[in-house]
């Protein structure tokens, strides 16, 4: 490898345009959110809702804590080369270990919990808002189907080692909403370009 490439950024790189997915061989998601969140926050290209007692994931065995949600205009992942208008990622932790579940919307009608984002969320430059609601759940769709693969973060460092849930189940947002979503962070789009899939596999559960 070059001396000028980045060493955080190898073969693992999110996001990836989903296609070409196999069936099984990845664990059942399951979602065990209660708390809600602590504050708003706004990093200023970002709107983040910030947890520390929200409950988390069950990947198997393996139990991860839920860190934040923070949205992306338009979505970072495409599926069968399809974009949508804004993708939600569920952070969570597991020690060192990092677990991202991604919810996508296409246009339609608003959003409940977009909303609720909307209205509460602090502009730039403005101070953290403390929120009394706003459980992870709220983002969820009904369905629990998920395309999974390894990746990364998406923003700096692109950290890889990042296991990957996108979920199947696409929910609708309105356009006013997500124009208003963007423009609490400057009005710019936030998401990363497509990554190489680099010979990764990406399995579907709950299709
Ligand atoms: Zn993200």
């Amino acid at each position: 490898m070059s001396s000028h490439v980045d060493e955080q950024v190898g073969g693992q790189q999110s996001p990836i345009d989903i296609s070409g997915y196999v069936s099984g061989g990845v664990p059942e998601l399951s979602f065990e959110y209660g708390g809600n969140a602590e504050c708003l926050t706004n990093t200023g290209e970002f709107v983040k809702a910030l947890y520390e007692d929200g409950g988390g994931i069950r990947l198997g065995d393996e139990a991860y804590q839920v860190v934040e949600a923070h949205f992306h205009n338009p979505s970072e992942h495409t599926v069968e080369g399809q974009r949508f208008a804004l993708e939600t990622h569920l952070v969570h932790r597991r020690e060192s270990e990092i677990a991202v579940v991604g919810v996508l919307y296409r246009l339609g009608a608003a959003n409940a919990a977009i909303q609720a984002v909307i209205e509460a969320a602090p502009g730039q430059g403005e101070d953290d808002v403390p929120v009394s609601g706003m459980p992870a759940s709220d983002f969820l769709p009904s369905g629990r189907g998920y395309y999974g693969y390894m990746g990364s973060l998406t923003t700096p460092p692109y950290t890889e080692g990042v296991r990957w849930h996108v979920l199947s189940d696409v929910l609708e947002v309105s356009a006013e909403q997500v124009e208003r979503l963007a423009a609490l962070t400057g009005g710019e789009e936030n998401s990363r370009e497509v990554q190489g899939l680099e010979g990764r596999r990406i399995a579907s559960y709950g299709m």
